[in-house]
């Protein structure tokens, strides 16, 4: 039968093309077909970068095609375990050390900057974490390695070429609709298109944007999972002179808070020195806000932005955190006009709405250009916006100035990576033949994580077939 192969991968990310990668190293006899409903790398094009204003492509070139999120991200790969995922829980530490330091060697290959930032700077980093000890945050220690968006796409280009020409088929603009289910065995998948393909293997690599796909397929075919967490809150810019000394010796500050007020976990994510606010459309349009900063002199602006992200986890009866983010979002994307809000820090700490006047005469100059002055207070419930204010309060004590009124938050910035699939140290799910990966499984919330998760998951393959 013509639809017949060896192993389906569903996503083009990170996660799928690493495993992919790995099946054509160790297997290069399989037949191997990535399904992926956005474009290839080279036909992926994002209007926004030129035009500043979203054109609302479908899909988005941001989020979808070879790549997944990875190919217009800022591309900072975090060289430690203890960060974007839980690999070390499911297959130990020194395993996922272990991976981590394999596919970065792959990244490396394809042309990755050498240099990493976070090590060699003992003393600075001794006095980083002396502040951070006396404002009451973690510092979470983290080598990095920056590809910038510009060169990582780059490296995803060369990456798509050599995965083709090892022999892989990749079925672009093409969605996987249905996991077809026999017996409790996942034995192929149908398409939009209603091609139906068939394997013996079959890999969700489907990222945050099939979260919601895949979270439905859990519940219709009986996919087990548990409930997980979801991170809410905004992006946070300042001028570059206010993060310098973290910016050079740590490129990423990682820093963990538990507030004074509720308990509740704030953390520091995504930082992008010199870099720009973008924006990132979901499944529906849904306007999230988000970060990046190309590699390249010529497109550095003044600023720096970072995520503030509240960790949230819910119990029982409630079970849909995905939602609950998402309608966080639609709030603040009803009261802009489907774009992000902006807020100065000076309005938000005042609870007045930032208005055109206040934003023009602003000293900082926001990066996302068509970001919508208003008042976040109207889209965060009480709890968030008192974590959020803590948080900036306790960040003034490490780097000063952060608390100044001319600092920008865009809401708002959420996380789905909430559908946490139970899988074994295979990722196999509870239906036979089909194992789930990435950030689309709740396994990881990074590049590197879900980069090293594709090449887990080849190799759990491979020696089944053994
Ligand atoms: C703007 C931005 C900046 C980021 N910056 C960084 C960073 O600097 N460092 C970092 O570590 N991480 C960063 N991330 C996160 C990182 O990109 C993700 O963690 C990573 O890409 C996850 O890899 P993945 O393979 O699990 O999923 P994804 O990269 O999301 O890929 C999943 C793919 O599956 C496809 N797909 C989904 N559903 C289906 C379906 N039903 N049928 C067919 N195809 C489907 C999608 O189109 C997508 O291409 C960033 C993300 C964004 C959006």
């Amino acid at each position: 039968m013509a639809n017949e192969l060896d192993v389906i991968i569903i996503g083009a990310g990170p996660g799928g093309i690493f495993c992919a990668y790995e099946l054509m190293e160790k297997r290069p006899d399989l037949k191997v077909l990535m399904i992926e409903k956005g474009r290839s790398i080279e036909k992926r094009n994002c209007p926004k970068r030129v035009t500043k204003t979203c054109a609302g492509c479908k899909p988005c070139s941001i989020t979808t095609g070879f790549a997944g999120a990875g190919a217009f991200s800022d591309g900072k790969l975090s060289l430690s375990p203890d960060v974007g995922g839980t690999l070390p829980e499911i297959l130990g530490y020194d395993e996922a050390t272990r991976l981590i330091h394999e596919s970065d060697e792959i990244y490396l290959k394809f042309g990755a900057d050498t240099s990493v930032y976070g090590v060699d700077k003992e003393a600075e980093l001794r006095e980083i974490r002396r502040k951070a000890i006396n404002a009451n945050l973690k510092l979470v220690e983290c080598p990095i390695r920056h590809l910038g968006t510009e060169e990582g796409y780059k490296i995803y280009s060369r990456l798509q070429e050599h995965i083709l020409s090892k022999g892989v088929t990749i079925e672009f603009n093409t969605m996987v609709k249905d996991i077809i289910v026999e017996n409790g065995v996942a034995t192929g998948v149908v398409t939009d298109k209603g091609e139906t393909f068939l394997a013996k293997e079959i890999v969700s690599a489907v990222g945050r944007e099939g979260a919601d796909w895949f979270k439905d397929k859990c519940e219709e075919i009986g996919i087990e999972t548990k409930p997980g967490t979801v991170d809410v809150g905004v992006r946070v810019e300042v001028r570059d002179e206010v993060m310098q000394f973290l910016n050079e010796n740590l490129y990423e500050a990682k820093l963990i808070y538990h507030t004074p007020t509720f308990d509740d976990k704030v953390r520091t994510f995504c930082t992008n020195p010199s870099g720009e606010v973008a924006t990132e459309y979901y499944e529906g349009g849904l306007a999230v806000v988000n970060g990046h900063a190309y590699k390249g002199k010529e497109f550095k602006t003044n600023n720096t932005n970072f995520a503030l992200l509240v960790s949230k986890n819910f119990t029982k009866p409630f079970k849909t955190p995905i939602e609950y983010g998402k309608k966080i979002a639609e709030l603040s994307n009803m009261l802009c006009g489907g774009k992000i809000l902006v807020q100065t820090y000076g309005d938000f700490k005042r609870g007045r709405r930032t208005t055109e006047e206040r934003l023009c005469r602003n000293n900082l100059i926001p990066t996302l250009k068509d970001a919508v002055p208003g008042d976040l207070s109207l889209v965060f419930p009480h709890r968030i916006m008192v974590d959020l204010d803590e948080m900036i309060q306790a960040l003034d004590k490490v780097t000063p100035g952060i608390a100044s009124d001319e600092t920008l938050l865009y809401g708002v910035e959420v996380k789905f990576y909430s559908n946490k699939v139970i899988v074994n140290k295979d990722f196999e799910t509870s239906i036979k033949g089909l194992r789930a990966i990435g950030d689309g499984a709740g396994v990881t919330r990074g590049l590197q994580q879900a980069s090293a998760n594709g090449l887990s998951v080849a190799r759990s393959i491979i020696s089944s077939m053994k």
